[in-house]
């Protein structure tokens, strides 16, 4: 039998809880320059959470997405948790049960994830937050797309794309969050919501495949 959409999802999330917990003194270290020190544990907490969701409460991948973002509401705190909550919610919202996953589903799923963030955290690209990392993956999904590239060829491109992403918030001044209270002493930092963002498309690349 192949593997289910709600398979996949479920191990990309699985994926970056473990991810998480392997860089949380490393986001918690990002958050201390720029923030107050809490992102690690933040997301820790959320992506414990939802890696103990149970699978089989779940028909398809667009409810599991969707108790994934409440989950993340409700458990993490902080501007991360109702963003990050809001991406899985609108991801939900997007992806048709039934739909295979392939690169135009993945990306149009995404896509209309970091539009809900975007929306909520009245963010854009270059304010220095998630959105610097997430954007970039979404534009590089829709063209490997348009190109009718596999998703096992295009979330390796899109994992590099949010990376360089999250690289260039280092020379930004930050205009959204905590961060933004910094103004220009803001610049020489990598954003922690952009480190965990790139985290969260690296997973992706190695699960979705
Ligand atoms: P808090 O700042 O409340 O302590 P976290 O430390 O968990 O929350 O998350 C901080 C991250 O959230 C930032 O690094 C940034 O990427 C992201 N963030 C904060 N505000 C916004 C916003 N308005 N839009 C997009 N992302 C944001
Ligand atoms: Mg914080
Ligand atoms: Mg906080």
């Amino acid at each position: 039998m192949s593997t289910t959409s709600l398979e996949k999802i479920s191990a990309w999330l699985q994926e970056y809880a473990r991810v998480i917990g392997e860089h949380e003194a490393e986001l918690t270290d990002l958050d201390r320059e720029i923030g107050d020190g809490d992102h690690g544990s933040n997301m820790v907490r959320g992506m414990r959470a939802v890696a103990g969701l149970d699978l089989a409460a779940f028909g398809d991948a667009a409810s599991y997405l969707k108790k994934t973002g409440m989950t993340l509401v409700s458990t993490v705190g902080g501007a991360a948790g109702p963003l990050y909550g809001t991406l899985f919610l609108r991801m939900a919202g997007q992806l048709g049960s039934g739909d295979a996953l392939d690169t135009a589903a993945f990306a149009g799923a995404l896509k209309a994830g970091v539009e809900g963030v975007t929306q909520r955290g009245k963010s854009a690209v270059g304010d220095k937050t998630m959105v610097d990392a997430l954007v970039p993956a979404v534009e590089c999904l829709e063209e490997q797309a348009s190109r009718g590239a596999e998703l096992a060829a295009a979330l390796p491109e899109a994992a590099k794309a949010a990376d360089a992403g999250r690289e260039a918030t280092a020379a930004l001044v930050a205009r959204r969050g905590r961060a933004s209270y910094l103004g220009e002493r803001s610049v020489g930092h990598i954003d922690p919501g952009a480190a965990s963002a790139a985290l969260l498309i690296e997973s992706a690349a190695r699960t979705l495949v």
